[in-house]
């Protein structure tokens, strides 16, 4: 029994685990779709189930307002933002765009943010960077007017919300035998979910693999962030296993035209996808990991084993950021 930090309420879950028949058929494999794009609907996909342990953290230590930040479509933000408002927490968001004076219009996750009634801060590129200042500026301003905030990181990665990827695989092993070799594929964003992942298979499923693929920076990078985690996670809560920085099994290659920026073979396997499974991935993370994961399995049919657990993190209201490219496929 492994000792979980408290835990809020918050997402639909297990998810289901659904088998993609023609797509297995198609590839010689037996692959599975791990649906956390089916954690709620506003709340939908992976960051909620890192909610579900920050928020608990934030409530018994009597705060009243979350901060947070993320990119301008931040499916972080949005999810943020709903669960704050369903505890009757207050939200306040920092939102990185190219130009703060001229702010992208309130559609998709943007829009969804005003529904839940959080209050959007604009940030440049540098400012983004400089993020750590923008959050102490607000925190101190926030105390000065009796407020109490709580900053949850971006992507919600940290020691605590990654216990949400551990728990993941602790319910995957319901779904599928742990003892069975099976790999498990991802998008790696923030890097929380890796580390929830790994974490979890060492403590769940021995015979498992965990392979990120990410969708911005590089493998030197993504070592660093989930190393990280996962070295904060293991002296944090005292957990007994053996982890060194160099088993974590990313593949580098598919950021493509940078992030959040699409190319058109991403899309159209998308949309493949999409129309020979009626499953639909998004075009910032799930849809790269996912083009990624097709290309290295035309270079060697074997990369990944037999069976594929694709893990569709949600994102799905992303695609109606990319409306316009995506219609311009289909004609
Ligand atoms: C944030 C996000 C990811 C990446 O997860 P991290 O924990 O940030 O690495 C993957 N897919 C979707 C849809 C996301 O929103």
């Amino acid at each position: 029994m492994i000792a979980y930090p408290d835990r809020a309420e918050l997402a639909l879950l297990p998810t289901p685990l659904g088998k993609l028949e023609r797509l297995g058929a198609q590839l010689g494999r037996e692959i599975f779709c791990k649906r956390d794009d089916l954690t709620g609907s506003t709340l939908s996909g992976n960051k909620v189930r890192k909610l579900e342990f920050l928020f608990a953290d934030a409530i018994a230590q009597g705060c009243d307002t979350v901060l947070t930040c993320g990119g301008e479509q931040s499916n972080h933000c949005r999810a943020t933002a709903f669960a704050a408002t369903q505890l009757g927490l207050a939200c306040q968001l920092f939102l990185r765009t190219e130009n703060p004076a001229a702010p992208p219009a309130a559609q998709a996750n943007i829009l969804l943010d005003h529904l839940a009634g959080a209050k959007i801060t604009w940030v440049s590129r540098p400012e983004y960077q400089r993020r750590q200042e923008l959050f102490a500026a607000r925190v101190a301003e926030l105390r000065r007017a009796g407020k109490k905030p709580y900053v949850i990181p971006e992507g919600g990665s940290n020691s605590l919300g990654s216990w949400g990827y551990v728990r993941c695989v602790e319910e995957l092993t319901k779904q599928l035998p742990a003892h069975e070799p099976a790999t498990l594929v991802y998008a790696a964003g923030s890097g929380g979910t890796g580390a929830g992942l790994i974490v979890g298979q060492k403590l769940f499923a021995p015979a498992w693999r965990v392979v990120g693929i990410n969708v911005c920076d590089d493998h030197a990078y993504f070592e660093r962030v989930i190393g990280e985690i996962v070295e904060d996670m293991v002296a944090r809560y005292k957990l007994t296993l053996p982890f060194s920085r160099s088993e974590i099994e990313l593949i580098d290659g598919y950021v493509g035209r940078g992030y959040a920026q699409s190319r058109p073979e991403e899309l159209r396997d998308l949309i493949s996808l999409s129309q020979l499974e009626g499953i639909t991935l998004d075009p910032v993370y799930t849809g790269k990991a996912y083009f990624g994961m097709r290309r290295e399995l035309e270079k060697n049919a074997d990369a990944f084993g037999k069976r594929i657990v694709f893990l569709h993190t949600g994102g799905l209201f992303g695609l109606f950021a990319k409306a316009p490219e995506l219609a311009a496929l289909f004609s």
